[in-house]
């Protein structure tokens, strides 16, 4: 097995220079580097998860459920460990490092809590028969490919749901934070699953092909990029397996006329400054009817302008730097396409000089369709305000993107809000308040924010034989 812990590098035997390598990015200095797996650990890897998967899928409902609860105590006991390497690594205040801890554990005890209810069987009356029922059963090893800004939550997202089923989990983490992710091996074999359930595996993306073409991997899913999404799902879809993609988002926050002005403002610039902008359901595009649009401007830009920017560990800063300085640097040419094509900066901002990737968190309004903010998710600190003259302008706004992942509508005229809700092409609208990604519900998008569905009941039926027994 591979010696994930000891800090030296071993690419010899794949001829793969892909490194896992963790930057501080508050200060640009080398935390750890982690040897990519060789192709025999990557088999290995593989190996024991698949044979793994022929017993826990055998271990009785309940005893499943049991190892679970004692999984969400052990990350309570372990939240300021978790939270503290999560800020290491990918830069957020060490404060919603610790909220993004408390999400698994929440995880974990839904399904605890829901599983066997959410796994009842369905009975159906087909004629000929006398009984026919149908059942959700685990189909075998799945791959899960995560990115790095929320490295403990997205691991787990997927995980649960699938070994609460009985399948096993292959866990690739994003190279610049797999310490974070790594720490997950830890607590599972802590709190006494079977050896393999759950491996966090450091394999580069030709390795991840591989597995996606070994018909011992059953099914696959990616939280990241739509460029992610697009070759992974090719793959799948060559190799015949389900797959799940949770992507990139550009969400509209809408305010219409008779929207609570100071509630939206509060909301949509607080929500937007969450791990520095570096969320997929950020409200990345403000959609503000003219008639409010100045006092909401007002009250948005109050909020950006007073963020305190540095160090993530210190208790007061609630911008930290951003995940890595390529994301700073691709960050500010957005923003600088966009000044350079007549962009009006309401917050000045920008990548700020100096070891770090640190952006100062900036407003834009003026973004017309000739800028690349306009069509780009934007995955930082960067408020962007449209002004339009109605209702019917903002859903024609929100929709012209090539995203589709949340949305929010701020209106107290129920009737037009819920009207303006049911127009938009999202996975999922939060009306007078910020929806997010709620576990107990379906989460995922549409359009080029991907396929299919997790959390909720669909974490559980996204990799499941939903298989039919019927009785003569
Ligand atoms: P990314 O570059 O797509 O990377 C995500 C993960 O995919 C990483 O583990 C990466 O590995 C891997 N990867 C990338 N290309 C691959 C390929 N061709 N084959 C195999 N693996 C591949 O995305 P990111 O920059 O880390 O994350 C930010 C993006 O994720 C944003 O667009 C954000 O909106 C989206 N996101 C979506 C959700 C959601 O639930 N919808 C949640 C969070 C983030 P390496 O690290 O080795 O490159």
């Amino acid at each position: 097995m591979a010696d994930y812990l000891n800090p030296k590098l071993d690419c010899s035997a794949t001829g793969s220079h892909e490194t896992y390598r963790t930057l501080n990015p508050a200060t640009g200095e080398l935390v750890r580097e982690f040897a990519n797996a060789t192709d025999g650990e990557a088999e290995a890897l593989l190996a024991r998860a698949y044979e793994a998967q022929l017993t826990w899928r055998a271990v009785p409902l309940p005893s499943r459920i049991t190892l679970v609860r004692k999984l969400a105590d052990l990350m309570d006991a372990n939240a300021d460990r978790l939270a503290h390497q999560v800020t290491l690594e990918m830069g957020k205040p060490l404060a919603q490092a610790k909220w993004e801890i408390l999400l698994p554990t929440a995880i974990l005890r839904y399904y605890a809590d829901h599983v066997e209810e959410l796994l009842a069987e369905t009975t159906v009356d087909v004629p000929g028969f006398s009984r026919a029922y149908t059942r959700r059963e685990p189909i075998g090893v799945v791959l899960a490919v995560e990115p790095w800004n929320a490295p403990i939550y997205q691991a787990m997202r997927p995980t649960v749901p699938n070994l609460i089923l009985g399948n096993t989990v292959l866990v690739k983490p994003a190279k610049i934070t797999a310490g974070s992710t790594l720490i997950l091996d830890e607590l599972f074999a802590e709190a006494g699953f079977p050896a393999s359930v759950y491996q966090t595996a450091l394999v580069s993306q030709e390795q991840v092909s591989r597995y996606i073409a070994d018909p011992r991997i059953r099914a696959v899913t990616l939280t990241g990029s739509d460029r992610a999404g697009a070759s992974i799902g090719e793959q799948a879809g060559r190799n015949i397996k389900p797959v799940v993609l949770e992507l990139g988002g550009s969400d509209p926050f809408i305010v219409l006329d008779s929207a609570d002005v100071a509630a939206a403002a509060q909301t949509a610039a607080t929500c937007r400054l969450v791990q520095g902008g570096q969320v997929c359901v950020s409200p990345k595009r403000v959609i503000v009817t003219a008639k409010v649009s100045d006092e909401f401007i007002r009250q948005y830009t109050e909020v950006f302008a007073s963020q305190k920017l540095g160090d993530p560990f210190d208790p007061e800063t609630t911008v930290g730097p951003l995940s890595s300085p390529e994301a700073a640097d691709l960050l500010q040419e957005q923003y600088q396409d966009a000044i350079d094509k007549g962009a009006t900066v309401l917050v000045p901002g920008g990548r700020v000089p100096g070891p770090g990737a640190f952006f100062k968190p900036a407003v834009l309004t003026g973004i017309s369709r000739e800028m690349r903010l306009y069509h780009e998710e934007a995955f930082g600190p960067i408020g962007i305000i449209y002004q339009v003259a109605d209702a019917y302008a903002a859903i024609a706004l929100a929709n012209d993107t090539k995203y589709g992942l949340g949305s929010t509508v701020f209106g107290q005229d129920l009737a037009e809000a819920n009207h303006v809700a049911q127009a938009l092409d999202t996975g999922g609208v939060g009306v007078n308040k910020y929806l997010g990604a709620p576990i107990e519900i379906p989460f995922g998008g549409t359009k080029a924010s991907g396929v299919g569905r997790e959390l909720g009941y669909s974490g559980l039926d996204a990799f499941a034989n939903i298989k039919t027994y019927a009785l003569a």
